[in-house]
């Protein structure tokens, strides 16, 4: 098992080779490696990142075939089947680092703004499941002296669901709860920059971020 310590180093670390455009070729895939994981994997974290095609979460911490347990929905939200795969992987896989990756320009961040400035009346109703979770971010930012500045706004709003999204998650389940306070579990939340294509580690690492 690998630590929630070590694992956040391990991402670090690659993360710093995809900005420096330096690639590992052990983390290439390989038709031995997979034939290796066939029998079994052991992800040394769970990344909880957004469908977005501009971040692929493997490829933006320079891991291979069986490092990551990845789950990738739009806006990065919590809902109970993303709840549920987080518990798997804890469990299953003893996987003790889970990450909120977020990222700037998130586009279901500014669908919510837009839904909530000018609400449309004729959302799909499953579209409307995602702006419903990222909805209590963006409202109370809507409040503020922000609402005039769309591209600070959208800023504040990708970090306050990436809080709310770590939060959620520390509580969501009993189980989640216990492992964190009992077998070393950490959740912490993570902004990546589409421009720079740094992942910027904000939300959960205390005096240490
Ligand atoms: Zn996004």
């Amino acid at each position: 098992m690998i630590s929630a310590r070590d694992a956040l180093e391990l991402l670090r670390d690659g993360n710093r080779r995809f900005v420096a455009d330096v690639r590992s070729r052990e983390n290439l895939p390989s038709r031995a490696r997979r034939v290796e994981l066939a029998a079994g994997q052991a992800p040394f974290a769970t990344i909880l990142g957004c469908s977005d095609s501009r971040v692929p979460v493997e490829i933006v911490f320079d891991q291979g075939l069986g490092d990551l347990f990845v789950i990738r929905v739009a806006g990065n939200i919590v809902a109970p089947s993303l709840i549920g795969s987080v518990e798997f992987a804890a469990e299953r896989f003893r996987t003790r680092l889970v990450v909120v990756l977020g990222h700037s320009n998130c586009g279901a961040i500014q669908a919510t703004i837009e839904q909530l400035q000018r609400p449309k009346e004729n959302q799909s109703r499953n579209l409307h499941s995602i702006v419903d979770r990222v909805r209590p971010s963006v409202e109370a930012l809507l409040a503020s002296d922000l609402r005039h500045d769309l591209e600070r706004l959208t800023d504040e709003a990708v970090r306050a669901n990436i809080r709310a999204s770590v939060k959620h998650l520390r509580h969501g389940s009993e189980i989640i709860e216990q492992l964190v306070l009992k077998d070393g579990l950490l959740i912490v939340g993570a902004e990546y920059s589409l421009e720079t294509g740094e992942v910027d580690f904000f939300e959960g690492l205390g005096e240490e971020a």
